[in-house]
């Protein structure tokens, strides 16, 4: 079985207190894993949940434990067919319903099927409804010992603070660009050579995704950098007055709600970094931004900054990503200066 650690090296630090904890038999009942949007959370759980399966977790020349590989556990792991994992992520609400957080506390109490213990995994925690939360609360308030949770939390959305204090908390970093390169060029190098993506758009993939080599993957795989080229062309377009709202907004929608609103909080808060001094993490739209920092208040980036938040909480009632582009693209526009016509 792969070592997580070297395959991802940045994953180390959250991967050894597992290891150490599983080691000393002190594993807690419930582990939440901070990390950015496509940093490796998810493989960071799947390489947990897999040393907790395994039925003989030998150690290495470290003296760590890790999974075998062999067992009849590591196999069915492996093969994705593992009847005491089970994973709760967003439905297409995109957010965890409560009546998957019932399914989950009825695994809890059960009893494994073939391994020594269940191991539920929340992808992701800070899409819990309220009612959801609570619910979980019951869960984490009475362990079950042969029950681990491990809830994953994308960096800057909230999680209510009473599941918080009853998880031992780890974090993740993202990966140096070297690290987020090698991994990339590591993953496309097993491709086949017709569907591999150019260095220039792997380049730009990790750009955009900051780093975060799973969604640099993503992105270089698919139509994101395409779609948010053409987005950022008509922004700048509308910006100037050369197109109408309707027209930019068409090409915001056609990236779908959740991206779009990355691209424009992405965006607000280079403003932000700008007016503050500091430079932007996009380079493309470096020139644009610079020159709102130079004629805005800072206020106004965390203004925009809001906007966005506004447009992501109207997303959980099916908001119309056409309306929330048009409404984002004139608060933008309100940045440029007004040409005064002496009458
Ligand atoms: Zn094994």
């Amino acid at each position: 079985m792969t070592d997580i650690a070297l395959e991802m090296p940045w994953l180390q630090n959250a991967w050894q207190v597992v290891q150490k904890r599983f080691d000393e038999g002190r594993l807690p009942h419930a582990l939440l894993l901070t990390g950015e949007c496509g940093v490796g959370k998810r493989a960071w759980a799947d390489a947990v949940a897999g040393l907790l399966l395994c039925a003989s977790p030998g150690s290495r020349n470290t003296g760590e434990p890790f999974a075998c590989g062999q067992c009849r556990q590591c196999q069915l792991y492996a093969a994705s067919s593992h009847p005491d994992v089970r994973v709760y992520s967003p439905e297409k609400s995109r957010m965890i319903k409560i009546d998957q957080i019932r399914s989950l506390s009825a695994f809890a109490v059960s009893s494994p099927q073939v391994a020594a213990r269940k191991i539920a995994i929340i992808d992701r925690a800070d899409q819990l409804n309220i009612n959801s939360a609570n619910a979980l609360l019951k869960t984490l308030e009475e362990p079950v010992s042969d029950f681990v949770l491990l809830l994953l939390q994308e960096s800057g959305r909230p999680v209510l603070p009473t599941i918080r204090s009853r998880c031992q908390a780890l974090s993740i970093p993202v990966p140096s660009a070297d690290q987020a390169g090698q991994w990339l060029a590591s993953k496309v190098a097993e491709l086949e050579g017709e569907k591999q993506p150019s260095a220039e758009l792997m380049a730009k993939s990790l750009m955009l995704a900051g780093n975060a080599p799973r969604l640099a993957l993503e992105y270089a795989m698919g139509e994101f950098p395409a779609l948010r080229d053409e987005a950022f062309e008509k922004f700048r377009q509308f910006m100037k007055g050369q197109v109408a709202v309707a027209e930019a907004a068409k090409a915001f929608k056609a990236l779908g709600l959740e991206d779009m609103l990355w691209l424009f909080e992405g965006w607000a808060a280079d403003l932000a970094r700008l007016c503050a001094g500091g430079q932007a993490n996009d380079p493309e739209a470096a020139e644009m931004l610079g020159f709102l920092a130079g004629v805005n208040p800072a206020w106004r980036a965390h203004e925009l900054l809001e906007g966005v938040r506004e447009a992501r909480a109207a997303g959980v009632y099916n908001a119309n990503p056409e309306l929330e582009a048009s409404r984002l693209l004139i608060a933008w526009r309100e940045l440029m200066p007004t040409k005064r016509h002496a009458s």
